[in-house]
């Protein structure tokens, strides 16, 4: 191409990305902000201890989750970054709720999508993918995902979005609205304004290292603490300090663990992690799905089950404060799943144990004093270097 025609062609890119991100722009425009609900914890015990805990609601995205915020900044990162144009195939390795969202934005901007997938990927996901406008591609193991979605981009001329390396850096961490600011916001006029504890699970790692990075910017008081399922590298990873983990093994809990340290997480701005047990998580999605009245996903009970457990522990200490966690998606997606009792006896979870434990924090407020087994190790590790621990006694 000679160089009149490259800078023509360039500049034809420049109108076109122009446009895509203003489409960008009126879409976030025309969308309400997500609520942040609150949850609502017996008075039988909470009139003793004025704790309360608050759920962002992130299933009210037009797309059903919280990957709708990662799948808008990565489109928004990829345009100007110069890295996709018209003649752009967007490519993702997902079998979950990111490919989902990510179609969703690749629709709004008229460009092909591709999601790399497993072959044993349920129709159900596989339906939801290709209702908004996305093309499956399948490979028998999931290991092969990541290459196949990176030889797929240099085939087509396509930029592979690649969520687990820029879910971190493609998020505004300062503000424009990021989850962060939304929910301290939102905080605005409640007794406890700046929470103790916010409370999430790491599937790219990108919401934590939002929400870490944005406390410390507003040098809020709060904590981060990290829940995270069983089969993940991220726990032993934070509590034994090496990045270098690989478990090789899929977590159970949709939306996060993972079998590698993944690129976004950033364990420097978590000042806690608690390893929570997939039968927790699920008792708990399920506890939550009957206080709310409607289902809950089962990342969203390993999150309650961190929540509830940092709330004893204040009510145990006499602290007042709050905690916020997130609603991440919502339940409907899993009838057949975390919702169905074959399912779970297939994949031997037994909720019933850990369905007694919430039961006697909805009555009294406590916690048994370790919920994990054990021999299986720590289950609760603190960040020493983190300045908000050091901070204490408060
Ligand atoms: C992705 C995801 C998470 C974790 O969020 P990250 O920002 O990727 O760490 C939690 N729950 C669900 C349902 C998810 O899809």
């Amino acid at each position: 191409m000679s160089a009149s025609a490259l800078s023509a062609r360039c500049s034809q890119s420049r109108s076109w990305v122009d446009s895509a991100v203003r489409l960008i722009g009126a879409d976030t425009r025309r969308s309400a902000d997500t609520h942040l609900l609150r949850y609502p914890l017996p008075s039988s015990w909470t009139k003793n201890v004025d704790v309360s805990l608050y759920l962002k609601d992130e299933t009210t995205h037009i797309t059903g989750s919280l990957k709708h915020r990662l799948a808008r900044s990565l489109f928004l990162y990829g345009l100007c970054n110069g890295w996709i144009d018209e003649n752009t195939t967007v490519i993702e390795a997902s079998s979950g709720s990111t490919a989902v969202s990510e179609a969703y934005f690749a629709a709004l901007l008229g460009l092909p999508f591709i999601a790399v997938m497993p072959a044993s990927t349920s129709a159900t996901k596989i339906a939801l993918i290709e209702s908004q406008g996305g093309r499956c591609h399948f490979v028998t193991e999931s290991t092969q995902m990541y290459a196949e979605a990176q030889r797929l981009a240099a085939e087509t001329g396509g930029h592979y979005l690649d969520q687990f390396t820029n879910a971190e850096r493609a998020t505004d961490w300062r503000g424009n609205n990021n989850i962060a600011e939304s929910i301290f916001e939102q905080l605005g006029e409640e007794t406890h304004p700046v929470p103790e504890w916010i409370v999430v699970g790491a599937g790219t790692g990108g919401t934590s290292a939002t929400i870490g990075r944005y406390i410390r910017y507003r040098c809020h008081d709060t904590r981060l603490c990290v829940v995270d399922p069983e089969n993940s590298a991220f726990f032993p990873s934070y509590a034994s300090g090496g990045a270098d983990v690989v478990t090789g093994v899929s977590s159970r809990i949709e939306g996060i663990g993972r079998p590698r340290v993944e690129p976004s997480f950033l364990p420097h701005v978590v000042d806690r992690m608690l390893s929570v047990p997939d039968a927790a998580s699920v008792a708990a999605a399920h506890h939550v799905s009957r206080v709310l009245g409607r289902r809950v996903g089962p990342s969203t009970g390993t999150n309650i089950w961190g929540a509830f457990e940092l709330l004893a522990e204040m009510a145990a200490e006499g602290r007042s404060g709050s905690v916020v966690t997130l609603l991440a998606d919502s339940g409907d997606r899993y009838a057949d799943t975390y919702f169905c009792d074959e399912w779970l006896t297939s994949q031997g979870l037994d909720p019933s144990a850990s369905a007694d434990v919430l039961a006697e924090f909805e009555r009294s407020g406590r916690w048994p004093r370790s919920s994990a087994p054990r021999d299986s190790g720590p289950s609760d590790v603190r960040n020493s270097h983190s300045a908000a621990n050091a901070k204490k006694p408060r």
